[in-house]
């Protein structure tokens, strides 16, 4: 399945919630979200009590959509969740944590998970020393994610570190922002992951 590259405003309001998928913009009165808090289109309004299934698959696709993860892909994470020993939606959403992409974008080196997937395909990220260019690699404790030299210029970065003090960088992470370096502390635990999923839904969904 190809990726969607229709607007992304229109992905919050299909699902019911913010995802913060446009960076600065999701925190200003731009929002299309607070504007329009209803599913677009012409019976975005209508009211009916949904099904336990679209109920189940609305929190799957909101996750998947938030990570900009594609169908076949996050069905190979809950696999991979399903075999590793603990709760399997705990597990699963410590996958989608770990991913690099998503790190860059909690250390703030992007300003949303699409830019720093994009950042990370163009190489500006070092892992350990080693350049990489892989968005979906697992990241691990004592992993240390640093700009390459040759970006350490680049004014996203500098202005997308400025602006993660307003969603905060989590416990699990350090960054040293002086330096466009930051390290995974420890794996992140579900009490970490503070945005609102009921993970269970999507094992259940998986389950049938
Ligand atoms: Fe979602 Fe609002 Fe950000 Fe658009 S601006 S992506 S509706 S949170």
């Amino acid at each position: 399945m190809a990726r969607y590259t229709g607007p992304k405003c229109r992905i919050c309001r299909r699902e019911g919630t913010k995802l913060f998928l446009k960076g600065d913009r999701c925190y200003t009165d731009k929002c299309a979200f607070d504007r329009r808090a209803y599913a677009p289109g012409d019976h975005g309004k209508a009211r009916k009590k949904p099904s336990d299934y679209a109920v189940q698959l609305r929190e799957k696709q909101k996750v998947r959509r938030m990570y900009g993860i594609l169908e076949g892909q996050f069905h190979r994470y809950f696999e991979e969740a399903d075999r590793r020993k603990g709760v399997t939606g705990s597990v699963l959403l410590g996958l989608l944590e770990t991913r690099l992409d998503n790190v860059a974008y909690k250390l703030g080196f992007a300003n949303s998970r699409n830019q720093a997937r994009q950042m990370v395909r163009h190489g500006i990220f070092q892992l350990n020393g080693k350049r990489v260019n892989v968005p979906s690699i697992a990241l691990k404790a004592g992993d240390v994610l640093e700009v390459h030299n040759r970006s350490k210029k680049n004014l996203v970065i500098t202005e997308s570190l400025e602006l993660v003090a307003r969603r905060g960088v989590p416990a699990w992470l350090e960054v040293d922002p002086a330096n466009l370096r930051g390290s995974v502390k420890a794996l992140p635990t579900r009490e970490d992951i503070t945005f609102p999923i009921t993970e269970q839904l999507i094992v259940e969904l998986y389950s049938k």
